[in-house]
Parts: structure tokens; sequence; C-alpha cells
């Protein structure tokens, strides 16, 4: 049985140009989950791990307009308050999935939280974009009374808030999960963690900790987490099949398998788009560099090949030499076998 981590994209969880209603987000999710369940049913020990973008967006939005009525709540609290919505709407679909292929587990959906070091330089230069278009008045307004700090958008017209997203050092629960995990857990759950990155926080000098405005990359907390809980397999998946280079161009090439070096050579050239595919990329490179055995960044729609590797970008660890000769079906079996029971957890 491999470990797999699959960190599901905005697009897996909500359509990209829908309205962002409830039903819209139950049918989405219903297709990624019927993609999910396959792998359980494969034989496979699934971890979920999700990004949260826009719902946390949506969130930050009802408290303004609701200021005057219901006292906003920071917006690390708005990402506690994505984990549990979106972990909701994968426990729903997801266990019913499960039920049907008939490998059911119990769906198991945590509030989690992500260290972050108070002196990360993402603090001094915040980078990411939340929440809606403000005017110049009105920005110079939260600017003075919350000490937010925003940038304009002009091709959009206005000022946005800009939150920093400072890099996860340790997933809290972690520890907890793991045994679980390594206790045979995996059999009879599924663990949703790490909902749009775990809710972000710093130490305090006694030990407790403190929620810290911030919005955390998914891809990045993914590798973490994939790590963390000694996963072979770490798969993201996203709204196109791979990572490509010449992405804008006419003559763009899906990569498919493809050696750490050569994947690392594209991203210094500045291949991929930062924000986007570029952390996608650094999250796979980061997980086998650290003794992940496999990772595959694809669509939903290729995800079941993905995993046969027959579709996605798949990097694999340096060190599996034979499996990277490309070997044909019947010796890639095998390798797979070896490579699974070499992997199983201890
Ligand atoms: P998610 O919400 O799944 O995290 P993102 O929108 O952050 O997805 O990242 C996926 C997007 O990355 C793609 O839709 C594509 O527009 C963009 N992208 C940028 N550079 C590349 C590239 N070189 N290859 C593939 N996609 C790229
Ligand atoms: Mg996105």
């Amino acid at each position: 049985m491999t470990r797999v981590l699959v960190a599901l994209g905005g697009n897996a969880i909500q359509p990209a140009r829908a309205a962002g209603t409830w039903p819209e987000a139950v049918r989405r999710m219903r297709r990624t989950a019927r993609g999910l369940a396959r792998i359980v049913a494969q034989g496979h020990e699934l971890v979920v791990t999700h990004g949260n973008g826009p719902q946390v967006g949506n969130l930050v939005r009802e408290a303004e307009i609701a200021a005057a009525e219901v006292p906003a709540l920071p917006m690390f609290v708005a990402d506690a308050e994505s984990e549990g919505e979106i972990g909701f709407l994968v426990a729903q679909e997801l266990s019913a999935a499960l039920a049907r292929v008939r490998v059911p587990r119990t769906v198991v959906p945590l509030v989690c939280r992500t260290e972050v070091d108070p002196r990360d330089p993402a603090f001094r230069a915040p980078s990411k974009p939340v929440g809606r278009f403000y005017r110049a008045a009105e920005a110079r307004r939260r600017r003075a009374t919350r000490g937010w700090i925003l940038r304009e958008d002009r091709a959009r017209g206005g000022w946005r808030r800009l939150v920093p997203s400072p890099r996860p050092r340790r997933w809290l629960e972690a520890p907890a999960v793991r045994a679980a995990l390594d206790l045979g857990l995996g059999r009879a759950c599924v663990f949703v963690v790490t909902g749009g990155g775990g809710v972000p926080v710093v130490r305090r000098k006694d030990g407790s900790w403190q929620g810290v405005d911030a919005v955390i990359d998914k891809d990045r907390a993914a590798a973490l987490v994939a790590r963390a809980l000694g996963c072979a397999l770490l798969v993201i998946v996203t709204d196109v099949p791979g990572a490509a280079v010449g992405f804008d161009r006419s003559d763009r090439r899906w990569l498919r398998d493809v050696p750490a070096a050569e994947l690392r050579r594209y991203l210094r050239a500045g291949e991929f788009g930062a924000g986007s595919m570029g952390p996608k990329v650094e999250a796979v490179l980061d997980f086998v560099a650290r003794g992940g055995d496999e990772a595959v960044i694809t669509d939903l729609a290729s995800l079941a090949r993905a995993l046969d590797g027959r579709a996605g970008t798949r990097v694999r660890s340096s060190s599996d030499r034979s499996a990277r000769s490309s070997p044909g079906r019947a010796a890639r079996r095998i390798l797979r076998r070896r490579r699974q029971s070499r992997l199983t957890p201890r």
C-alpha cells in the first residue's frame, strides 16, 4: 500500500469562472471525489490537502460588509473557517464516492496549524493579494486605520490588500496524524489536512501559539505534509495536465517524465509562473530531493493515468535509477511493486 498525498487546487474545489455558489462547489467536488475514490480503490492509502484562495477571500469580504453588525474576525480565523468549510465539503462528497466504489472510509477533516518564522522576509514584503479592490481614498484610509499594505492593480482598476506568504516550517498536528497512519488507521480513514496551507502561527516566548495574518502557499505546505507523513507519492492536482516549457508560446511542450535536475533548470530559467506553476514545481522538487519517491503534477481528468505514470509531469527521486531508464510495461510493474514494498509505511 503506497501512502499518497493529493493536493487539490482551487479548480478541483470550485470552477474558476463560476459565481461561487454552494451547489456549484458540491457538483465540482463530487467529480473530484470520484477521482480520489479510484485511488483508494486501487489500494493506496490516501491523505488529502487543498487550497482555499477564493473561499478565504469571500470570508474576508463578508466580514467587511457585515462590520457594522458583526465584529470582524482576524484573517487567520478566516483561514480556519475555510478549512472547516472545504473539509466539510470533501468529507461529504468523498465519503459518498468511497462508499459507491465499496471502499468505505471515514473522512476526517482537521483544522490544522502551520508554524511560520516571524523573521521570514515575506513579512517585510507582503506579496499575496486578497479580498476586494478599493478606490485610492479608501485604500489610504485602510492603510492609516488598519496598517494594511495595499498595491494598485492598474489593469483591474483598484487597490488590493497584500498579505505575507511566509514559508511553512512545521505542521503542528503532524505527529498525531503520522502516528494514526502508522498504526494502520489509513485503512479506515482519509484525513483532510492543512487546508489552505494551514492556519499560520508563530511561537510566543511561553511556547504557546499566536495566529498571524498571512497566507501559506498550499503547494509548499503540501511538500511539507508529504514529507512529515512519509508519503511515497505526492500528487498535485491543478487545472492543466502538467508543467510546460514555453507555456505562453505556440510551441509549448508539456513535460512528462522529467529528471529533477532538468526541471530545476527550467524553474531557474523562469519557465513557470510565480505564484501558480512555480510553487508546484518547487514543491515536487523539494519532495523528491528530501527523500520522497515520486511526485506528479496533473489535472483531474488525467489523475488515474498519472498514477500509472501515463500522464502528468512526473519527477522521481534520483536514487531510483532503475526506474529512471524508462523500462517496458512489465518491468515497470515489477519495479513499482518493489518500490512499494520498500516504501510500505513502517
Ligand atoms: P491551483 O489553483 O490549482 O493551485 P494555479 O492557478 O495556482 O492553480 O496554477 C495553475 C496555473 O499555472 C495554470 O492554469 C497555468 O495558467 C499556470 N502556469 C504558469 N506557468 C505554467 C507552465 N509553465 N506550465 C503550466 N502551467 C503554467
Ligand atoms: Mg489557482
